[in-house]
């Protein structure tokens, strides 16, 4: 096709794009997309594998009081640093209790660093 016919084309064909963020409901996030991650400390057990494979060293374990969460046996947990996150996704998957989830969650902004920690 000549390039005259294809951009005749071009301009009665459906837009690919979406325009965001004013549609940002049509965005098309695909199956097992990575986004922020979400962190439940009542099921957490402070076993630390989460920090021992995060490759982009954004996990730190802090101290916890266990009588706040009696399965945690080490009285530790993890805290996360999205700013140094790359979705990997290694600390959902090795968490022997389900205490991490990656959400759908891609807009990740703030104006304070400290907003970025996952508690
Ligand atoms: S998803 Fe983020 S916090 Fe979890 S292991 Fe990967 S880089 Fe570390
Ligand atoms: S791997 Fe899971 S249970 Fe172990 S410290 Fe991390 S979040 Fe807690």
């Amino acid at each position: 096709m000549s390039m005259i016919g294809e951009l005749i084309r071009s301009l009665f064909k459906k837009r690919a794009t979406v325009l965001y963020p004013e549609e940002r409901g049509k965005v098309h996030l695909p199956e097992g997309f990575r986004g922020k991650l979400e962190y439940y400390e009542d099921k957490c057990i402070g076993c630390s594998l989460c920090f021992q494979v995060c490759p982009s060293f954004a996990i730190e374990m802090v101290p916890e009081d266990k009588s706040r969460f009696p399965k945690n046996q080490t009285g530790r947990r993890p805290i996360f640093n999205i700013a140094r996150c790359t979705y990997c996704g290694q600390c959902e998957d090795i968490c022997p209790t389900k205490a991490i989830h990656l959400t759908n969650q891609f807009e990740v902004i703030a104006l304070d660093k400290r907003d970025l920690m996952v508690k």
